[in-house]
């Protein structure tokens, strides 16, 4: 058996790595349109301006961040 279909419930933003919905079309934190569904790490950013990861990401607003686009 090799059905390694792990499809994810998620999609991040080329732009800017926010994690959004599949069915988004819009990210709501850039207004970009392009999204990457291969994507590797969630980061959690509630205090952007005191988050050495949301610093390292450059990410300057709170939400959900993909670590690394695939
Ligand atoms: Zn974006």
């Amino acid at each position: 058996m090799s059905s390694r279909s792990k499809s994810k419930q998620f999609k991040a933003c080329r732009n800017c790595k926010a994690l959004v919905d599949r069915e988004v079309e819009v990210c709501p934190v850039c207004n970009g349109r392009e999204f990457v569904e291969e994507w590797s790490g969630v980061v959690i950013v509630v205090d952007p301006e005191n988050s050495e990861i949301a610093k390292t990401l450059k990410v300057n607003q709170r939400g959900r961040f993909v670590v690394k686009l695939e």
